[in-house]
């Protein structure tokens, strides 16, 4: 039997939040924990310790679930969408804590933990009014004396699978459309940050959610997290996480046929063109590369730039990229946190020597200065990048932007679509005419123009193609519908 390494003696600033909530409490497994969690930006400090789930403990969530359920599908939606609305309001009360502890716990920089608590409050708060709005459409029927409609109903209890990288948004974004619609939601979050999804899951409890709806259960993802796939009373599953997980859990699921959304892997790019505002331009693709240390699904991964200006362009991007300060993610000042796990620096610095073998020339790397032992990952730029190269094809997740040099606008283009992924793109120019071919030409499900890769609102569809998407898009005004299943009505009255 291998022995489960001691938890340090230590005070453990989130060790309450290490725990299961189910049926509206936390749960503690009594064995040895098996999760143990280390600050980010301070390796020799532990966060918390818990046990993962078993097979004992999917099944008992999945049973309260789905007698939470009975109660929540007869709550009429407008009274669900007010639940959601106090949920908003309360997380808008605890916004500063909920962004502290973002930062401890994934270690991005805190001022992106308070955009990314703004962004849960906004898709709540669409998501309630939604409750308001929840319905199918009549139609005119071939017979007379013969009513035809449709109507949405929830679909029982469903799952969703979250990442580490937005700990709180990915969550709210997921269980806020699943909960009006009137399901009962399991959410699996990330081993590496369970205490912000059982944070959301208790500001849900306040605002008056009926226990056993919202559920947390950490699980290890090949583990007990596929347990949860395979439970019967499971409907539907809705996961972000990388391209490879997400087909192998899609998988799974179509052996028992149970409806899946995947938003997936990303190497999202930016062109600039000759003619491009070039202040702009750096300033998006500094933000879209260094912001959140590069661990945005969203984030700018290429920089595909016109051959006439990329020396200029270069210059102002790395005077831009001296100003990000790289640090302990709770302090104000820091701009860059560290990356979220030994294991994702590692791969970090494995992509700087993957650029350097392949030819690349690294122009940036910032420096460090007096940090503690942590996951620190320096902000870096590759120029001379060929499209062929890894660097310029598969996802880093970390702060490493990779410039391509093309000709011209339609090198640009081909550049820009010459990788697996297509979640979003960029362009910088004050062309018209090659803002709507860019519109029309780059396969992604996000295209920008004269701003940046990043994000989105959330009263818009959400999501990529190719290998950066499965299924129905997030957000906006579809949301609802991933999370409902149709029923067609016909009423003789005749
Ligand atoms: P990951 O794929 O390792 O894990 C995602 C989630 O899936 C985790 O909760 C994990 O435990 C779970 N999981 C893994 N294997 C599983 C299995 N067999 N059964 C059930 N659950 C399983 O991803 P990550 O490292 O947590 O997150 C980073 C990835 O997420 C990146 O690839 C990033 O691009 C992607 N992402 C995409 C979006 C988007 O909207 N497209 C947003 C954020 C992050």
């Amino acid at each position: 039997m291998v022995a489960t390494p001691p938890v340090e003696a230590q005070a453990m600033p989130l060790e309450g939040l290490y725990t299961h909530f189910i049926g509206g409490k936390r749960v503690r497994r009594d064995e040895e924990p098996d999760l143990i969690r280390r600050n980010p930006a301070r390796s020799d400090q532990v966060l918390g310790a818990m046990r993962s789930a078993d097979q004992a403990l999917v099944d008992e969530t999945v049973r309260v679930a789905a007698r939470a359920w009975e109660q929540w599908r007869n709550t009429p939606a407008p009274v669900r969408g007010k639940v959601l609305l106090t949920a908003a309001r309360l997380m808008e009360d605890h916004l500063e804590e909920l962004a502290r502890l973002i930062a401890l716990e994934e270690g991005k920089a805190v001022k992106d933990g308070r955009a990314e608590v703004r962004r849960a409050i906004n898709i709540t708060e669409f998501c309630a009014g939604e409750g308001r709005r929840l319905g199918g459409y009549t139609s005119a029927s071939e017979f007379a004396g013969r009513f035809a409609c449709t109507v949405r109903q929830p679909l029982g209890v469903v799952v969703a699978i979250t990442p580490w990288n937005f700990p709180i948004a990915i969550p709210a974004w997921k269980v806020a459309p699943a909960l009006v619609a009137g399901n009962s939601v399991i959410l699996k979050p990330a081993s590496a940050t369970p205490a912000c999804a059982v944070r959301l899951a208790e500001i849900y409890q306040e605002a008056g959610l009926p226990d056993g709806v919202l559920n947390v259960l950490v699980a290890r993802g090949g583990g007990a997290g596929e347990a949860l796939l395979d439970a019967p009373e499971v409907q539907a599953v809705s996961l972000t996480g990388s391209t490879s997980t997400g087909r192998h859990v899609a998988a799974r699921l179509a052996r028992r046929g149970v409806p899946f959304q995947g938003e997936l892997g990303g190497k999202n790019a930016a062109i600039v063109l000759a003619d491009a505002d070039l202040d702009l331009a750096v300033a998006g693709i500094a933000e879209g590369a260094f912001g959140s240390t590069g661990q945005r699904c969203t984030a700018t991964s290429r920089a595909i730039v016109q051959e006439s200006i990329a020396d200029a362009f270069l210059d102002k991007l790395i005077a831009r990229a001296q100003a990000y300060r790289v640090g302990d993610g709770t302090r104000d000042d820091t701009d860059v946190g560290p990356a979220v796990t030994p294991e994702q620096r590692s791969t970090v610095l494995e992509y700087l020597k993957i650029g350097a073998e392949e030819g690349a020339q690294q122009v940036y790397a910032a420096q460090l200065g007096d940090l503690p032992p942590g996951n620190w990952v320096a902000p870096t730029v590759f120029d001379r990048v060929s499209p062929e190269m890894r660097i310029a094809r598969e996802e880093i997740f970390g702060p490493v932007l990779s410039v391509i040099r093309v000709p011209d606008v339609e090198a640009a283009f081909e550049a820009a679509n010459a990788v697996e992924y297509g979640l979003s793109a960029s362009l910088y120019t004050r062309d018209l005419r090659a803002a709507f071919r860019f519109v029309e030409r780059v396969d992604v499900g996000i295209a920008n123009v004269n701003q940046p890769t990043l994000g989105g609102e959330v009263h818009l569809p959400f999501g990529g193609v190719k290998a950066s998407g499965f299924g129905p898009h997030e957000q906006g005004r579809e949301a609802v519908e991933f999370f409902t299943k149709v029923k067609t009505v016909y009423i003789n009255h005749g």
